[in-house]
């Protein structure tokens, strides 16, 4: 095998790209020069470059792979040990090669994921390494046990031959080696064991093993230890710690087996001792990198979601908080100063949250980009939650000086606290997700606390706007009538098309639930169009029906129909379809559909009214209208409000200012040459005070409900 090509991957495999084949092949020979020489191993390099071919597929296929596992790493190491590279420099420089080279090779060292995940595969690699290593150097330490027990075992002629090989073995092993007695004095050390623990032999002798043992030893190892003296167990073996001479710890694989003498009594112990603290201090140092994010040195993600799943480990009852962060306008510092300046924004940031809430079961931690969560084991309830956040947004007040820019920044924050029981490490992400949109939806630069309600109607909002588009295909919608009645005589002038949704899982649907649901979504287009040409026909019918008598048909337009350049065609092809007069269809727009707008829905406006189509001014009084402004348009009715209608009751409870309001308005459109409808007329109080304004007519529950058609013509 000579390189890859593409021939040789498996079509499966859509990572494996022609620059990643290429990558990897001068990754493997990179790893192979690297490495030879570190260790013996019995093969030409060529068969060496062929292994670690082999090696290097199972780490990029685990590194590029959609979900990321580290088991190949941790295979990857076990495969190098069988294949004899157990040099001590061997995983160093594997280690190093990975974070040096790997990602720069396939052309990928610009992705911050990838760069975690070459970490965690490091991590795992040399757990994998160390477990292999150590299983074999047991069967080593095994090979030499049985040399001491043949020593004693075999007969006096052997003896010494015996001896000899032993003392061979002894002197020259690679590996610490300690011969004491049953009361643990020191008898005989090797050469590797005073290296490792740094005092000559001389020295070793007057000592007992026990002085050696390190005060942080598990209790198992004391109990392994004295079952070994008094003959419980032939031997034991434990990863610990010894004390240096030099005060440094030195951590080890230690192995000490018991010799009988020939009655079968403990006569000698053998220690045989393998110096891992390198390796043991690579494991810590990755799994630090692979748990914390390089920028700021706090906790990651996967060190955050670690400590989330072992929270749920407490005793029922015990409460949990989240409070998930992300700064406000980061983007832009970003855009505008450059990301080296963002970085350190970041990091002071950081250093502020940090300084604001660390403590005893608190856990801050970066997620990644400018978010950060902080975790509370063991919370005392909402308002402690509550504190923290106020004193993280507090945190953030003060500017934050960068190279000289004095940077302001806020956050908005997700809270969401919680027992345990009944809840998900899932389930909370999910929530504290949520409630952070909604700090931010209510402005930024403050928290929001999940709120269940507040999210049933949240769901409930997208399944309707979900559904909306079927339910106007499954005619699910239909339109309601409210008449418009002349004061002076109660005679209809027009009716207001009003629509509603008959939803076959919420029952009837007001149009206050969805409209504004729908001009999000841009489906009050089509919905509009179908209203007006559900009124157009109405309006047909009513015609046919009453002849002069028949009122106009007045028609809500929302503000993205106003803005819809098909909207003229749309309103001529539904009158021609219906052949129904201009003057019976009346367009009601708000008043900021109408001010502010740009100048081609005006145009539109006036080429309708230019038709012969009435156009109306709703909920007049709500906005903020420059009436000076109202002669230029092309408006025939204003709708004035129902909310002045509030203080338009009988004298003794009515509000002067509202009355005087509606009366200056009154006067006003009917000098402009405008009619007024005054909206939500309840009483017959507000009608006469109307009437006597010079109002032209009413809209409201005094005079009907909005009903279906049948109701309503009966009014004419
Ligand atoms: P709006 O245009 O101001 O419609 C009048 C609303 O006032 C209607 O509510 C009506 O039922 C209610 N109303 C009528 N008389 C009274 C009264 O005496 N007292 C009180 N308190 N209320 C009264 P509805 O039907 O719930 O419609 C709400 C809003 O939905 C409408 O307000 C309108 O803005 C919008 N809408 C309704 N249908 C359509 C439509 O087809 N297209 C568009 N774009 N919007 C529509
Ligand atoms: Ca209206
Ligand atoms: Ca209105």
């Amino acid at each position: 095998m000579t390189g890859w090509t593409r021939q040789d991957i498996p079509r499966a495999r859509s990572a494996v790209t022609e620059p990643v084949a290429a990558g990897m092949e001068s990754f493997a020979q990179a790893w192979a020069s690297a490495i030879i020489g570190t260790s013996y191993v019995p093969m030409t390099k060529a068969e060496v470059v062929d292994h670690l071919r082999g090696l290097t597929e199972l780490l990029v296929e685990a590194l590029l792979a959609d979900t990321f596992r580290t088991s190949a790493a941790h295979e990857v190491g076990i495969r190098l040990v069988e294949a004899h590279f157990t040099g001590t420099e061997t995983l160093d420089r594997t280690i190093q090669l990975m974070g040096d080279e790997l990602l720069t090779e396939l052309g990928r060292d610009t992705e911050p994921h990838l760069r975690s995940r070459i970490a965690a595969l490091q991590g795992s690699l040399s757990a994998g390494y160390a477990q292999s290593l150590r299983e074999r150097t047991l069967d080593e330490q095994e090979a030499i046990r049985e040399a001491v027990l043949d020593a004693r075992d075999h007969a006096e002629a052997a003896l010494r031959a015996s001896e000899a090989r032993f003392r061979a073995v002894f002197a020259e092993a690679a590996i610490g080696m300690g011969i004491s007695d049953t009361d643990g004095n020191i008898l005989e050390v090797n050469q590797s064991l005073q290296d490792m623990l740094g005092y000559p032999a001389s020295e070793l002798r007057q000592r007992n093993l026990r002085s050696l043992m390190h005060p942080a030893d598990a209790e198992s190892v004391w109990g392994f230890y004295e079952q070994l003296l008094h003959g419980e167990r032939d031997h034991f073996r434990v990863e610990k710690r010894f004390n240096r001479r030099d005060g440094e710890a030195v951590w080890t694989h230690l192995t000490i087996s018991l010799v009988r003498d020939d009655d079968g009594q403990p006569a000698y112990q053998v220690a045989m001792v393998e110096d891992v603290t390198d390796r043991h201090l690579l494991q810590n140092r990755l799994r630090y990198q692979a748990l914390h994010d390089p920028l700021t040195t706090l906790p990651n993600r996967a060190l955050f979601l670690e400590r989330l799943s072992k929270a749920f480990d407490g005793a029922a009852g015990t409460r949990i908080g989240l409070c998930y962060l992300d700064l406000d306008g980061f983007k832009v510092i970003n855009d505008s100063l450059g990301h080296d300046i963002g970085d350190q924004l970041l990091v002071a940031v950081a250093n502020r949250l940090d300084e604001s809430v660390a403590g005893d079961g608190r856990l801050v931690a970066r997620m990644g980009g400018d978010e950060f969560v902080i975790l509370i084991e063991g919370s005392s309830g909402t308002q402690s939650i509550v504190d923290i956040a106020d004193r993280v947004l507090y945190s953030l007040t003060g500017p934050i000086r960068i190279d000289g820019h004095e940077l302001s920044v806020s956050a908005s924050i997700g809270l969401v606290e919680r027992e345990i029981n009944g809840t998900t490490s899932a389930d909370l992400m999910r929530d504290a997700d949520i409630t952070l949109y909604w700090a931010k939806a209510d402005g930024k630069s403050r928290w929001a606390l999940y709120d269940p309600e507040r999210n049933a109607r949240e769901v409930a909002r997208f399944t309707l706007s979900a559904t909306m588009p079927a339910a106007l295909e499954n005619d699910e919608f239909y339109v309601d009538y409210q008449p418009l009645v002349r004061l002076e005589d109660s005679k209809v002038l027009g009716v207001e098309a009003l629509v509603r949704w008959q939803h076959p899982e919420f029952g009837r649907l007001a149009p206050d639930r969805f409209i504004e649901l729908a001009e999000e979504t841009g489906l009050i287009v089509p919905l509009g169009r179908w209203v007006l040409r559900q009124a157009c026909r109405q309006a047909r019918r009513w015609l046919d029906a009453f002849g002069d008598a028949t009122p106009f048909v007045s028609v809500n337009l929302a503000v993205r129909q106003s803005r819809d350049p098909a909207l003229v065609n749309d309103v001529k092809s539904i009158l021609e379809e219906f052949a129904l007069p201009p003057h019976l269809l009346q367009l009601e727009l708000t008043e900021s559909a109408i001010m502010g707008t740009a100048d081609e829905p005006l145009e539109a406006l006036r080429q309708l009214s230019g038709m012969g189509v009435r156009i109306a001014i709703d909920d007049f009084g709500t906005g903020y209208s420059n009436l000076a402004y109202l002669k230029h348009l092309p408006v025939h009715e204003l709708k004035i409000a129902g909310s002045f209608m509030e203080g338009m009751r009988a004298a003794d409870g009515a509000d002067p200012v509202d009355a005087k309001i509606v009366s200056t308005l009154v006067s006003l459109a009917h000098a402009l040459g405008l009619t007024v409808t005054a909206e939500g007329v309840e009483t017959p109080s507000q009608a006469e005070r109307l009437r006597k304004i010079g109002c032209d007519s009413g809209q409201g529950w005094l005079f009907a409900r909005p009903g279906r058609p049948d109701q309503i013509e009966v009014l004419f």
